[in-house]
C-alpha cells in the first residue's frame, strides 16, 4: 500500500517525522551534536562504506536536518533535498555542479544581486559565461541558447521587478536541447509554486525568507527531481565544499515551516488590500504584482502560481529622493532588506539589494531609482495602510515644497 498523500497544509506539519522513533517527542528533537559514536569499529567501517545506514558526522547528515529534507522534498514534489547554510550556498553549489570551464549559463533578465555577483566570479575565474535574457517567448529563449549552454537559471517572480518567466516555455526549450533548468523559487515558496511540476530539474530557496518566515535564520535549500543526481551532489559538492545547514537552523526552519500555508494566505490577502490602496495613490506611478487582473502577465501567473504572495513593487514620483523621503516617513513598516517575515519590510533595490549591479544592467532589468519593494507581513492590513498613508502625505508635502521653491 502506498503512503497517503496529504495536502500541503498537512505536509508542512507532519511529513518525515515519526514521534515513535523519538521517545514520543511531539516536537522534532534537536540533535545538537557534531559527531556520532559507533557501537564498534566494524559499524564505523560499514557506515563509511554505506553498507549500513546511520549517522556519522553532522556535515554529512543529521536526524534533525533529515526531517526538513523530507518535508521539502514532499512540498516541492521532488526526489531529494539538500540543505545549506544560506540561499547563496544552494545557488553556488548547484551552479558548480552543473558547469565546467567554457560552459554558458542562460539566465532570466533579473536575478538576485549576489547571484549576479557569483556569475561574475565564475566568469572571471573559470571562464563560465552567462547571458541575462528577457525570455518573453520560446523563440526568444531559443535564440539565446549557445552550443556551450548547459543550463537555464531563472527566478520567477523576478526580484525585485515581479516580472514572471513562463516556466513551461523555459522547460520546452531546455528539453529540446537536453539542458537543465534551475528555478529560484524563493519569492513564491513551495506553497504557491512548484517548478518541478512544470519539468524543471532543480528548485532552490533562500529558506531565510518565507520558509522560515520569522526573520531569525539564514539558510538555503535545493530540491532535485533525480535522486541519483542529488546523491551525487550530496556525496561531493555538498559534503566537500561544505556549505551545510546547522541542526539548530534546521530545527528553527521546521518550526517556521509548520505555519507556511496560513502565513502565505495572510501575506496574500494583506498584499491584495495594500495593492488596492496603492493604486489609488497620487504619488504611485505603477504597481507590479503578477497575480493581478490588471497585470499583463496575469495569465502566466494563474498557470504557474496558486496565489500572488506577499511581495509588491511599485514606482513612486520624485525619483530617488521621493523614494527615500517616503521610506523615512514610515513608522510601523521597517526599512530592511530580506522578505517573507511577519514584519512588513520595505527596501530601495537600486541603492540596496541591487546596488552592486552596474547601472546599465540594473536599468535593463527594470530597476530604476523610483522602484520600491514591499514585503507585506502579517500585521493587520489597516495598520499597514495607515502607515503608508501618513508617509505618502508627508512625502507629498515635501515634494510640493520643493517644486514651489
Ligand atoms: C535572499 C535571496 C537569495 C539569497 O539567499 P540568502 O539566504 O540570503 O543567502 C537568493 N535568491 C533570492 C530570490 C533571494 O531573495
Amino acid at each position: 500500500m502506498g503512503k497517503k498523500q496529504f495536502h500541503k497544509d498537512t505536509t508542512v506539519i507532519h511529513e518525515g517525522y515519526d514521534d515513535k522513533e523519538h521517545k514520543g517527542s511531539l516536537a522534532v528533537p534537536l540533535y545538537q551534536t557534531s559527531t556520532y559514536a559507533f557501537e564498534s569499529a566494524i559499524q564505523g567501517e560499514n557506515r563509511f562504506s554505506g553498507k549500513e545506514d546511520g549517522y556519522v558526522y553532522s556535515r554529512i547528515g543529521s536526524p534533525t536536518v533529515r526531517v526538513l529534507e523530507e518535508r521539502m522534498t514532499a512540498l516541492e514534489n521532488g526526489a531529494s533535498t539538500l540543505t545549506f547554510g544560506s540561499g547563496m550556498a544552494a545557488v553556488s553549489s548547484i551552479l558548480v555542479h552543473l558547469t565546467k570551464s567554457g560552459d554558458h549559463i542562460l539566465c532570466s533578465r533579473g536575478i538576485y544581486g549576489c547571484t549576479f555577483g557569483l556569475l561574475g566570479i565564475m566568469n572571471e575565474k573559470y571562464n563560465i559565461t552567462h547571458d541575462l535574457v528577457k525570455m518573453g517567448t520560446e523563440e526568444e529563449i531559443e535564440q539565446a541558447i549557445k552550443p556551450e549552454t548547459v543550463c537555464i537559471y531563472v527566478e520567477t517572480p523576478i526580484n525585485p521587478t515581479m516580472e514572471l518567466v513562463d516556466l513551461q516555455a523555459v522547460v520546452n526549450v531546455a528539453k529540446k536541447h537536453g539542458i537543465k533548468v534551475v528555478v529560484d523559487n524563493t519569492f513564491s515558496s513551495p506553497y504557491l509554486q512548484n517548478p518541478l511540476d512544470f519539468g524543471a530539474d532543480f528548485v532552490l530557496h533562500s529558506a531565510t525568507k518565507y520558509i522560515n518566515g520569522h526573520g531569525d535564520v539564514i539558510a538555503g535549500l535545493l530540491v532535485g527531481k533525480d535522486k541519483e543526481e542529488m546523491d551525487l551532489v550530496r556525496g561531493s559538492i555538498h559534503k566537500d565544499y561544505g556549505g551545510i545547514m546547522s541542526p539548530f537552523d534546521a530545527w528553527l526552519l521546521i518550526r517556521g515551516l509548520k505555519t507556511l500555508s496560513v502565513r502565505m494566505e495572510r501575506h496574500t490577502s494583506n498584499a491584495e488590500k495594500v495593492i488596492s490602496y496603492l493604486k489609488g495613490q497620487q504619488l504611485v506611478e505603477e504597481v507590479f504584482y503578477p497575480f493581478d487582473p490588471d497585470n499583463p502577465q496575469f495569465e502566466i501567473a494563474k498557470r504557474q502560481m496558486k496565489a500572488g504572495g506577499g511581495l509588491i513593487s511599485f514606482t513612486i514620483k520624485g525619483g530617488k529622493s521621493g523614494a527615500q523621503k517616503f521610506m523615512d516617513n514610515l513608522g510601523l513598516i521597517k526599512i530592511a532588506v530580506s522578505l517573507g517575515d511577519a514584519e512588513t519590510l520595505i527596501q530601495h533595490p537600486s541603492t540596496m539589494t541591487h546596488a552592486s549591479v552596474p547601472e546599465v544592467d540594473r536599468l535593463s532589468m527594470g530597476i530604476t531609482d523610483s522602484l520600491l519593494r514591499l514585503s507585506v507581513g502579517l500585521e493587520h492590513a489597516q495598520d499597514l495602510i495607515d502607515d503608508l498613508d501618513s508617509a505618502f502625505k508627508a512625502t507629498e508635502k515635501v515634494l510640493a515644497e520643493n517644486t514651489s521653491k
